[in-house]
């Protein structure tokens, strides 16, 4: 594997700094970023306003790469999801979301790419198939950022929606993922605004501190999925190193200097987190945060045990919580039939690799 630096992994402060040391001026920058990502070349040849010289030392120390795209499953105007592979053979999955039809009826032209930013997941849920096969490692900032690039070759469009809720835990991989950030909403960058991110964390205390002084608006969602300790200790090993009693303090400050609070996300999964009792936790949880609810119906996972609740269950739920004012929505997986949760797809093909071998 070659050593260079991606090009496509660099931030306006990392090209700056990289100029400044070469003796080359500041705006370049600008030009250099402008030929990434808004002309989207492949070679430093391609950039005919630098220098011969210039282009020469860019290619001396940086270099493109696309990852190669395996599988794509699903079709245009529903969710698809593909699989890449990197350089070291590691698989990473993501999905593209087309957006549903607007409210007054036009088509919106919204694109959704849910990202991965680990291979594997060392935090163990117990009902998630990224975490079956443990860490493998972190994703570069590079490999985050190519997933959008993939994503925008097969949909033949841009990208303006993010979710950190593929494979990992994002906040673990906070290094990567933060430069990833910069670029992406960087108005020399990708353009893609910090509201239009969301980042899922699983509740890892000492990642939300950080994203906390990180200064832009990122959305937040945590994936709640027991509103007591008892049920998340059961489901979510996480929960046993940072309970609720410190995770929601830490939400609370998350909130506290900018104007939104993060959306809970609840998997409903039968006979586990599905009573009313554990409704009426959720919605105690919501009030103390000002939090939105995002309701998941489970999506099964092949050799996994748990169960999505029958939909008349998922929505006598969603009501319980509705009438009490919050906000709540139910997302009913789009994906379901082409394993759209995170981590199945890469599961299936790793698995098929080693029964193969
Ligand atoms: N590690 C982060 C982000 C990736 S997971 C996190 O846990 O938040 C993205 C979301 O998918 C999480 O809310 C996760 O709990 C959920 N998820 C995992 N497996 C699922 C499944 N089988 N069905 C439905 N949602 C699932
Ligand atoms: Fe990791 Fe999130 Fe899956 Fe938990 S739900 S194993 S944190 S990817």
């Amino acid at each position: 594997m070659s050593a260079l630096p991606l090009i496509t992994a660099q931030t306006e402060e990392a090209l700056l700094a990289f100029l400044t040391a070469h003796r080359q001026s500041a705006f370049r920058v600008k030009q250099i970023m402008d030929w990434v990502w808004r002309k989207r070349v492949s070679s430093f040849d391609a950039m005919t306003n630098l220098s011969p010289a210039l282009r020469q030392l860019l290619a001396e120390n940086f270099r493109f790469y696309s990852p190669e795209i395996i599988e794509v499953h699903g079709s245009a105007d529903t969710t698809r999801k593909f699989l890449t592979r990197m350089e070291d053979g590691s698989l990473v999955e993501s999905v593209i979301i087309p957006a549903a039809t607007a409210e007054n009826g036009e088509k919106s032209d919204r694109i959704t790419l849910c990202v991965s930013s680990q291979v594997g997941c060392a935090f163990g849920c117990k009902f998630c198939a990224s975490g079956l096969l443990g860490l493998k490692r972190h994703l570069t900032t590079g490999e985050i950022i190519g997933q959008i690039l993939s994503a925008e070759s097969i949909a033949g469009k841009r990208v303006n929606n993010l979710v950190f809720m593929g494979m990992g835990e994002p906040l673990a991989n906070i290094d990567n993922v933060l430069p990833a950030l910069d670029i992406i909403t960087s108005h020399i960058g990708l353009e893609i605004g910090a509201r239009h991110i969301t980042i899922s964390t699983s509740g890892f205390v000492p990642g939300l501190k950080k994203l906390a002084a990180y200064p832009k608006q990122i959305r937040l969602a945590v994936s709640l999925h027991g509103a007591t300790d008892d049920v998340r200790d059961q489901i979510m090993p996480v929960n046993k190193k940072w309970p609720l009693s410190q995770l929601i303090p830490a939400l609370e400050d998350w909130g506290k200097d900018r104007n939104q609070m993060p959306t809970l996300e609840y998997i409903l999964i039968e006979n586990v987190n599905d009573s009313p009792k554990d409704a009426s936790h959720l919605i105690g949880i919501a009030k103390r945060l000002h939090a939105k609810i995002n309701l998941i119906p489970y999506n099964t996972v092949e050799g996994l045990p748990w169960k999505r609740p029958s939909e008349r269950h998922c929505y006598a739920f969603r009501d319980a919580i509705r009438k009490t004012g919050i906000p709540v929505t139910m997302r009913y997986e789009k994906g379901h039939d082409i394993n759209a949760a995170c981590g199945q797809l890469r599961l299936r093909k790793e698995s098929s690799q080693t029964s193969q071998n």
